[in-house]
């Protein structure tokens, strides 16, 4: 049976137009109809002129994938859009699991620039060896399971980059994660954290651990806290991007 309509499901990168793929940009452009959360669809509206966009609010996640299969199930060409990788707390695994139900639809995923590494970029070089990635969240997964891969994750040395790290409800979810790896890791680790890569108000700072409960962080921050190896380095004065740099050495000798 030949498949009628196409959906993508299209990682938009961290929020600037640059920071897209050309595959991205080249799919968002073949298609005739846009799907994503309002914030996202406002960042990439105005490079997509003439396509049809659709928005839901947050936490509509199965009702935004079951509306772009029904675009998609009637021969359209149909994006859905998430910020960074569709496949890192985004959409893609919620959209295959659906797919079951619209045999008709040929779905395909497109990657984009998560924000750990958007966000490393911007330190620096902080997840140059292995890194672990937890999601602060407890709306799908429980606290005692997320504590318990915070605690896995320290006594691996890993470097961990949180996302999810805060909102409104959940304002000391960080401070109740460095607790926790303070009791594994010391209070000079370094750490680093991101704002609105990308977007207006970006803004990125190097602390200690002992000084990252302290950070005001929301639904748009991401933070990096460094291995037993992580150092900061100065770097030039003069120009290029904003210092010191947070860096975790990959281990040649220099
Ligand atoms: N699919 C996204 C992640 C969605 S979960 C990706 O791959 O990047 C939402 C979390 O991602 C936020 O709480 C934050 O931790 C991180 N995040 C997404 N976009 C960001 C940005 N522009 N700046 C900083 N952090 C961001």
């Amino acid at each position: 049976m030949t498949k009628k309509g196409r959906l993508f499901v299209v990682g938009i990168g961290p929020g600037e137009y640059e920071a897209m793929t050309m595959k991205a940009v080249r799919t968002l452009e073949s298609c005739e109809v846009i799907v994503g959360y309002t914030v996202y669809v406002e960042l990439i509206e105005r490079y997509f002129a003439g396509r049809r966009f659709l928005t839901t609010p947050m936490r509509r996640e199965t009702e935004r994938c079951r509306l772009a299969f029904k675009e998609a199930a009637s021969g359209r060409r149909v994006a859905v859009i998430c910020s960074g990788d569709a496949g890192v707390y985004g959409m893609a695994g919620l959209v295959l699991e659906l797919s079951q139900e619209y045999p008709d639809v040929a779905v395909e995923i497109v990657p984009g620039v998560t924000a750990a590494l958007s966000g490393a970029a911007l330190l620096g070089a902080p997840l140059m060896h292995d890194f672990a990635v937890i999601s602060l969240s407890d709306l799908l997964t429980p606290w005692e399971k997320i504590e318990k891969r915070l605690r896995a994750a320290a006594e691996g040395d890993f470097v961990i980059c949180l996302y999810n790290p805060a909102s409104r409800k959940r304002a000391d979810y960080l401070s109740r994660a460095c607790e926790i790896l303070l009791e594994y890791k010391s209070p000079d680790t370094v750490c680093g954290v991101v704002k609105r890569i990308g977007r207006e108000g970006e803004e990125r700072r190097i602390m200690r651990l002992d000084g990252l409960d302290a950070y005001e962080a929301d639904m748009f921050t991401t933070v990096f806290i460094g291995s037993s190896r992580t150092t900061e380095i100065e770097g030039c004065e003069d120009g290029g991007q904003e210092r010191p740099f947070m860096v975790t050495p990959r281990g040649y000798q220099i």
